[in-house]
């Protein structure tokens, strides 16, 4: 890996081997209740990753068990912003864990023709994709818990302590799990 996005990357959120670190996977899972295996088999890369790149240049790409995160992306180097999109791709994740990968693109793929017909429009289509609502629900939750609670502060102090899963999943049942019945896409 290059020196510069050895540099970028939160080493409280990914590994320099491009895995979710022990705390993080704690929050993902006791937070939003991804599946943990969903979590322990995604690879973090930092590159285009996928043909799309070119088209829509997106932050990031989940492709089966795997992330691509973009140069724009790695050019944040605020923490609030890395755990917003760790929980959108993270969603992906856990959808493609459960459904398949090859259904999950099938079902993706179908509901972005469907959306283009309706909406006529390539990012309007996107953004209503049912897994993207579900994505982008889950990452708002986790913006609106940063925004509006003493989260950040809490998770600052606790990774002073330990980095363990555990000390993670317990900050996610606290601040974001009871935050889940009222999704609007379970
Ligand atoms: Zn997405």
């Amino acid at each position: 890996m290059e020196k510069e996005v050895e540099s970028r990357i939160p080493k409280s959120l990914i590994t320099l081997d491009g895995k979710i670190t022990d705390v993080m996977r704690g929050l993902l899972v006791g937070g939003f209740a991804y599946s943990e295996a969903s979590v322990i088999y995604t690879t973090w890369l930092h590159g285009p990753g996928h043909l799309v790149y070119d088209r829509y240049t997106p932050n990031a790409i989940t492709w089966f068990n795997r992330v691509y995160y973009s140069d724009q992306w790695l050019r944040e180097d605020n923490l609030k912003t890395w755990m917003r999109y760790i929980v959108h791709e993270q969603r992906h994740r856990h959808d493609v864990h459960e459904k398949g990968g090859t259904s999950f693109y099938f079902s993706y793929l179908r509901d972005y023709v469907r959306q283009k017909r309706i909406f006529k429009d390539e990012h309007k289509a996107y953004l209503n994709i049912s897994w993207e609502q579900k994505a982008y629900e889950d990452e708002g939750i986790m913006l609106s818990v940063m925004e509006n609670t003493d989260f950040l502060f809490q998770w600052e102090k606790i990774l002073s302590k330990t980095e363990g899963f555990t000390s993670g999943f317990e900050i996610g049942k606290q601040f974001l799990a009871p935050l889940l019945s009222a999704r609007k896409f379970a």
